[in-house]
């Protein structure tokens, strides 16, 4: 057995542990800086990720933690430090997990409002020409289509990474990324990141081996491969995006590069 974990930090009758709390904990059995906040994501209720210069463990638990036992907490700890390893651990917490997140998928949460009409882009009208294209019959009364609205338009504090679009399967709901409404974001680009979105709609995440969930499987992947757009998409989005992330960081115009050579850019500028 390793190192014992200092529960004592829950051992308080129904006392709820705060992020203070689990960082607390964490820091003591990883013996390294941890920082932790609480979130609603039910399909990765557990996400640690190294951040920053000097590194910090930053570490994202569903809200449900902050109810969690004392071996909830102790089985989490010990899966942070040695991984799947620690058998038990990863069963008791699994367990947890999934009957945790069966007793939150109860009362649905309240519908997003839409707001798909932008101001360059109206994604009701994209998606009309991604569904003709590419969704032919998927979407009806059996499985209605998604949800269409372009999220808030507030500041990017990211420096590295930007979420273009991002599909809740909680709430149906497909939402893009402001910083691409914007006239030098070309139109299949828009659609391109629709397309992505709505087949995270057709093909939700699902469990993998293990607890890990897998959010593009192999029939998303080869769906995903054979659109027509897929190389100048990963092109354009490799050569565009420290331009989109700034625009989104700074609420500034977004100018896109003129790159050479590239598959996307070359003999297409017309089509947007
Ligand atoms: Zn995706």
């Amino acid at each position: 057995m390793a190192a014992s974990l200092p529960l004592q930090l829950f051992e308080e009758p129904g006392a709820c542990p705060t992020t203070a709390d689990w960082e607390e904990l964490l820091i003591e059995t990883l013996r390294r800086p941890v920082q932790v906040s609480f979130g609603t994501s039910r399909t990765a209720p557990v996400r640690a990720q190294e951040r920053g210069q000097p590194p910090v463990f930053c570490v994202r638990l569903h809200e449900a933690f902050a109810e969690a036992p004392m071996d909830v907490c102790d089985s989490l700890a010990r899966w942070l430090l040695v991984g799947r390893r620690a058998r038990k651990a990863c069963k008791l917490l699994d367990d947890w997990i999934d009957q945790r997140m069966q007793h939150e998928s109860g009362p649905p949460r309240s519908a997003p409002t839409l707001r798909p009409e932008g101001t360059t882009y109206d994604l009701g009208a994209l998606a009309q020409e991604v569904l003709a294209q590419r969704f032919e019959g998927h979407f009806g009364e059996e499985c209605p289509l998604p949800g269409l609205t372009w999220g808030r338009r507030a500041r990017s504090r990211s420096r590295h990474s930007l979420r273009l679009g991002s599909y809740d399967p909680t709430t149906h709901v497909v939402r893009l990324h402001p910083v691409l409404d914007q006239p030098e974001v070309p139109r299949w680009f828009v659609c391109f990141v629709l397309a992505h979105e709505l087949l995270h709609a057709k093909w939700p995440p699902k469990r993998g081996r293990g607890r890990r969930w897998i959010h593009h499987g192999a029939q998303f992947r080869a769906e995903e491969a054979a659109h027509p757009d897929y190389g100048r998409a990963c092109d354009w989005e490799t050569l565009q995006l420290p331009g989109l992330i700034r625009s989104a960081r700074r609420g500034t115009a977004f100018r896109a590069k003129r790159g050479r050579g590239l598959r996307g850019l070359i003999g297409r500028q017309g089509d947007r």
